[in-house]
């Protein structure tokens, strides 16, 4: 088994991922690129690999039983286990999405990608993580996730979403019960919100940088074995739900 640390991070073949990508590298761990298009995912490992960063790719298409269970199998080749797993690759079509005006298609692609993507790929990725001496799990989310922030007056966080938002509400479920089953394993999973990030996602009118987006989950990735399951953070803290 590899004695050097392994990450794999979804979508990392640009935006945040990449620089969560970029961020683990630097502190030393072996970096898996997980990116659907050969060209992309090529680029970014090239690049990554220039900065220094010992990077691979893994062809991974979130959406996909096959594509997954074939990324669990290179890691499993490659290291024997799998230290820390970033679910960050996530979309937002048909941006604004008002709950009137849904196309029910538009939003079972984003629950496809945004939740089912993630547990396929956390559970595919388990038995590996499993036999990591700190696993840490870390979901990409959103502080617009949040329905204290939806349902607090004055509270301008994502304007009105039916579809994008609640992808993120949903993911924050679903990860709060992976916290409660996993208690007793040593696995820490959390949820990190990147800010407003200039990326594909919002045609770059996001106010921070990738860079700065990626600290969140970079932070939530090594956490000491004593620090939290089961929550939502900003680069300032706790978020409530
Ligand atoms: P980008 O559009 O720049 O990156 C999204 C990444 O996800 C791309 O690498 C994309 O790959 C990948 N991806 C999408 N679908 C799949 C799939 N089926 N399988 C594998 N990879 C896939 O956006 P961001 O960097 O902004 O988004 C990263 C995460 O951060 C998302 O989960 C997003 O919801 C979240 N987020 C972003 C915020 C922001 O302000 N930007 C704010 C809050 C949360 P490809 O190039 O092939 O499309």
């Amino acid at each position: 088994m590899s004695e050097t640390t392994i990450a794999l991070v979804t979508g990392a073949n640009k935006g945040i991922g990449y620089e969560i990508a970029a961020g683990l590298g630097a502190v030393g761990f072996s970096v898996g690129v997980g990116a659907r298009d050969e060209g992309r995912r090529d680029a970014a490992v090239a690049k990554l690999r220039a900065a220094g960063v010992d990077a691979f790719g893994v062809p991974l298409d979130v959406t996909d039983d096959a594509s997954v269970a074939a990324a669990a199998r290179l890691i499993e080749e490659r290291a024997g286990r799998l230290d820390v797993l970033i679910n960050n690759a996530g979309i937002a079509e048909g941006w604004p999405d008002n709950p009137t005006s849904l196309d029910p298609e538009v939003v079972r692609r984003m629950v496809d990608t945004n939740v089912i993507g993630v547990i396929r790929v956390t559970n595919a990725m388990l038995p590996l993580l499993r036999r990591s001496a700190h696993p840490r799990i870390v979901n990409q989310s959103s502080g617009v996730s949040s329905l204290t922030y939806q349902t607090t007056p004055g509270s301008e966080r994502g304007g009105i979403s039916g579809g994008y938002t609640p992808t993120k509400t949903y993911l924050n479920a679903v990860t709060i019960q992976y916290a409660k089953e996993l208690k007793d394993t040593g696995i820490l999973i959390n949820l990190a919100c990147p800010g407003y990030v200039a990326t594909d996602l919002n045609g770059f009118q996001g106010t921070r940088t990738p860079e700065q987006g990626a600290a969140a989950s970079i932070r939530l990735a090594t956490l000491p074995d004593d620090g939290p399951s089961g929550g939502l953070f900003d680069d300032e803290g706790v978020i409530p739900w």
